[in-house]
């Protein structure tokens, strides 16, 4: 039988490197910077445009190539960082595998302009699809500058399967910061479609944080320094109660390096225990120094996850230094920061008189009382129950005293025919009691065929996201008026994401009196959305928009509807009275859609008599 076996020509080779490297524009405009530290620069700017489908450019001022190496960088395999394999354990440029010039051309238009401090003219090539075009001299300044056009231009299954330009924005940024953030030295401009998005001058760390991040973050910043003969920590991680919803400020970088560790971010995780939520992920900005040796980068073609030697001593260094800076912290506040009267002020206190503090006693209480009567009405007995999301078990009702009063014998499910006679025509038995909670999480009700079993937190998301869908729909939201603006800061970019919803939002009842780069200002919220939450809402909003990576058939009203009700619904754990448990169960009778969370999880089971009878048996 004839040889079989050929060699890939170049360019098919390159392809197939290009998928591994390549994976969107941002990986792109990740190689771009990387390649612009190694040179050298002082000051890089990136100008991207349609989220980098149409046009990612980087140009630096760094030390250039001559024209030979101009050509032969976009060879495979073709670096100037390493000569041999043992360089690889002292690696201290961002490259090594010099593939990123040659994938990139292979799959995109690409122009790159490039000149040596010492020579007099430049080199401008211009190559598509690892094709040569054109190589010529050109009046260029010292540095570099590449333009990589239409990517993915030759691989159409690419190009279609990238994500709408808000999530490939997103990634770019994402990018941007990891590099920005650590290269604090290094001045740093990003446009997109010709508006600059970030302007980021020679800094200190924590300068270059607050100039990313927004204004406000230095006030959350504590300091974190340790060094050992294995590792040098500095950098910082947020303060307990400035936590997110979303780990978009969560960075390691291993010498100067970003890196994804789940196990590092567990040693993290694991200082801040018992000082953050649930749910919320603590802020961290930190650079670990350690002996190139003891890593090995080479084992992922992007870079992002690396193997060190003794991770488990890492672990441990990171989170006693984690620990140790909180204590600090906590003891000490003063010391790290020039403190800011308002920021520890709850929005609702601030510019507010002081009061004196208000005791209610309620004479009439009799503990002797059966606790059943006390509990039903709300005027006598200590209100023992948080009564602050009993209102909200409202937003969203049609209106109160028709469907919702409605005894559960005239609930029509039209999901399920055989539910539809299944509750008691006789409710005077039942009226007195019908439900009943049950490790405050769920609401067991009496139904003629059995028993119903409602998920309390489920319940009540199906019920105001029914409620918020139809407030925007209809755009007749009524507002709650505030006595003092609530002062919110984001970053530039949750700013951006909020301004896409700002119409939205206005429709569920927010009201907006400021609206810039690193302020927003709210005069008006919706009814029921007390002002301690507003600020949490926009966060799980923000956290929701950058996760469920929405698409071209995102629709903005829902997602806000979904993530506001997440937000605001009545949490497992919570006790209700029992006209709560009621009034939730009736609630979500007269829901469109009573079976569903708006997560598409199961809001209710039944359980028939039938079926109870046999486990009797
Ligand atoms: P690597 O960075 O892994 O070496 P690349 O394909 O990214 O591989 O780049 C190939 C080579 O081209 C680099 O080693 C470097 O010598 C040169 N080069 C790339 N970008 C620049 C730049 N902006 N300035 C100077 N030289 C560059
Ligand atoms: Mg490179």
């Amino acid at each position: 039988m004839a040889d079989i076996i050929q060699l890939l020509p170049d360019h098919v080779a390159n392809q197939i490197a290009a998928g591994e490297v390549v994976q969107r524009p941002a990986s792109v405009v990740k190689e771009l910077l990387e390649n612009a530290i190694d040179a050298g620069a002082s000051q890089i700017k990136l100008i991207v445009k349609d989220a980098g489908k149409t046009l990612i450019q980087v140009i630096d001022d760094g030390k250039g190539m001559s024209a030979t190496d101009a050509r032969l960088s976009f060879e495979r395999h073709a670096t100037s960082k390493i000569r041999t394999a043992e360089d690889l354990f002292s690696l201290h440029t961002k490259g090594f595998r010099g593939e990123a010039l040659a994938s990139i051309a292979a799959i995109a238009h690409v122009e790159l302009k490039t000149k040596q401090d010492q020579d007099e003219l430049g080199t401008q090539i211009t190559i598509e699809g690892s094709e040569v075009v054109s190589q010529d001299l050109t009046v260029t300044p010292k540095g570099t500058a590449i333009a990589v056009k239409n990517l993915f231009f030759n691989i159409p299954a690419r190009r279609n399967f990238l994500k709408s330009n808000t999530v490939e924005l997103r990634h770019i940024i994402d990018e941007f910061h990891r590099v920005a953030l650590v290269h604090h030295s290094i001045a740093f401009i990003m446009y997109h479609n010709g508006s600059e998005l970030f302007n980021l001058p020679t800094s200190n760390y924590r300068q270059r944080i607050v100039n990313v991040f927004g204004g406000k973050t230095n006030e959350k910043l504590v300091p974190v320094n340790e060094a050992t003969e294995v590792l040098k920590i500095s950098g910082f991680v947020g303060k307990p109660q400035f936590a997110k919803k979303s780990r978009t400020e969560q960075f390691f970088f291993v010498n100067d390096r970003f890196i994804k560790s789940a196990y590092l971010n567990h040693a993290i995780n694991s200082a801040f225990e018992g000082l953050v939520k649930d749910g919320s992920h603590p802020s961290y900005f930190l650079n670990l120094q350690v002996d190139p040796k003891s890593i090995d980068i080479n084992i992922h073609p992007t870079k992002t996850e690396i193997k060190f030697d003794d991770e488990h001593t890492l672990y441990a260094i990171l989170r006693s230094s984690v620990k140790h800076s909180l204590g600090q912290f906590n003891i000490a506040p003063v010391l790290d920061f020039e403190s800011d009267a308002n920021l520890e002020t709850p929005y609702d206190f601030k510019n507010k008189t002081a009061a004196m503090p208000h005791v209610e006693v309620d004479r009439s209480f009799n503990p002797f009382l059966d606790e059943q009567v006390s509990k039903g009405s709300s005027s006598s007995g200590y209100k023992k129950e948080p009564v602050g999301q009993w209102e909200s078990l409202y937003v969203g009702l049609e209106s109160k005293g028709t469907r919702v009063n409605q005894s559960f014998s005239e609930l029509q499910l039209e999901s399920d025919d055989e539910l539809q006679s299944m509750f008691d025509n006789e409710p005077s038995e039942t009226a007195s009691r019908s439900t009943y909670q049950f490790q405050n999480k769920y609401i067991i009700s009496a139904i003629k065929s059995g028993m119903l079993i409602v998920d309390q937190n489920r319940a009540h998301q199906r019920i105001l996201y029914e409620g918020l869908l139809k407030s925007m729909t209809i755009k007749e939201a009524t507002s709650q008026q505030l006595l003092f603006p609530l002062e919110l800061h984001f970053s530039i970019t949750e700013t951006n994401i909020l301004k896409q919803l700002k119409e939205d939002l206005e429709h569920t009842g927010f009201i907006f009196s400021e609206f810039t780069e690193d302020k927003i200002s709210i005069t008006g919220v919706p009814v029921n959305v007390p002002h301690s939450e507003v600020s949490i809402i926009l966060e799980q909003l923000i956290s929701d928009v950058e996760q469920e990576v929405p698409d071209s058939n995102f629709s903005a009203v829902d997602l806000l509807a979904k993530s506001m009700a997440k937000s605001l619904a009545i949490k497992s754990g919570q006790s209700l009275t029992f006209m709560e448990q009621e009034h939730l169960v009736n609630s979500l009778f007269a829901c469109k859609e009573p079976n569903m969370s708006p997560a598409n999880r199961i809001a209710f089971i039944t359980m028939g008599v039938e079926e109870l009878d046999k486990k009797f048996m």
